[in-house]
């Protein structure tokens, strides 16, 4: 029996998206024209091509100019490189996604290092990366900060809660503690060569679950009334979607879960929404402040 109050992630993404539509139309009255999202898709993955188009069609339904650059699998790393550049260089471009994964010729990190940090909605450059765990103003990936968003939203207390991040990957897992952190919760980060994880989980008022393993948590290692946020995304032989957290079981015993699908998935293109927003309207601030600074 279910006793979980299931956290719906469609519905918050897709008010989330309304108010990102309603600040890309105050950004117009303001400046005169609309934040711009430049995606960069090299080589012709299945998947990305996929993420992309939903990228896209999101991107223009909240009112932003959305540019994507389709280009040849053989394009060269100094090529990319030119194009960031000119995107870097271009005052209408607010935000640049590069879209993961690359071609194995082109080295991912000197790509993503490329892209001006001012720019960068995914949130992976290193300037972004050092500003979140600082606890300064950063652009930050987009999954976490919507997880983030969720717990917010369903009024979970984060204050002194013991929250638990299963995986450590540079774009959920170490983010997502860093936001944790933010929150005042008392953090730990979780890993494959973590030792006694069901007892960790166990202790966790929070529990976000970013492994990539189908249903690895399930209802014996979750503390009665936590909270868990589930971003594993998996599709089974039966052609289902499933978490990494065992939905059916886990709900019988947590207070508040996140299903799969429907929970952290449609928040990733949500913020993503609201990073370009908040890209254009930060780079638009410190542009004005530079234009008086430089006219005293
Ligand atoms: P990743 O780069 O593969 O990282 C997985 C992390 O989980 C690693 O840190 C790994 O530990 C850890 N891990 C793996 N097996 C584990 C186990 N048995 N016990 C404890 N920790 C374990 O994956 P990711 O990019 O962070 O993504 C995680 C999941 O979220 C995937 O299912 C992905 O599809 C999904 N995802 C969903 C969205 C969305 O929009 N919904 C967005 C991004 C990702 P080590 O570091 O020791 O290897």
């Amino acid at each position: 029996m279910s006793t979980a109050r299931s956290i719906d992630g469609k519905a918050i993404a897709q008010a989330l998206r309304n108010d990102v539509a309603d600040g890309v139309r105050r950004f117009r009255e303001q400046h005169g024209r609309v934040p711009g999202l430049h995606v960069v898709l090299v080589g012709d993955d299945a998947a990305s091509a996929v993420y992309v188009r939903n990228k896209e069609k999101a991107v223009l339904e909240a009112g932003m100019v959305g540019v994507v650059h389709r280009l040849p699998a053989s394009l060269s790393a100094a090529q990319l490189h030119e194009l960031v550049e000119r995107l870097n260089g271009d005052p209408a471009v607010d935000g640049i996604l590069v879209q993961l994964p690359l071609p194995k010729h082109i080295p991912v990190e000197p790509i993503l290092e490329s892209v001006d940090p001012a720019k960068d909605v995914d949130g992976f450059h290193s300037v972004n990366v050092g500003k979140l765990w600082s606890g300064r103003e950063a652009l930050v990936p987009c999954t976490p900060r919507g997880c983030l968003h969720l717990l917010r939203t369903a009024e979970v207390a984060l204050q002194g809660a013991r929250a638990l991040v299963v995986g450590r990957s540079n774009i959920v897992g170490k983010p997502m503690a860093a936001l944790l952190l933010g929150a005042h919760a008392t953090v730990t980060i979780a890993h494959s060569r973590s030792r006694d994880l069901a007892e960790r989980c166990r202790e966790a008022d929070v529990l976000v679950v970013a492994a990539g393993q189908p249903r690895l948590v399930t209802a014996s290692w979750i503390k009665p009334g936590a909270t868990v946020i589930d971003v594993g995304m998996h599709r089974g032989s039966d052609g289902k979607l499933c978490g990494d957290v065992d939905f059916a079981s886990a709900s019988a015993v947590a207070g508040a879960i996140t299903p799969v699908p429907g929970g952290v998935g449609p928040m990733t293109i949500a913020m993503l929404l609201d990073n370009t927003l908040r890209a254009a309207t930060w780079r638009a601030a410190s542009l004005h402040e530079s234009a008086q600074t430089g006219s005293r």
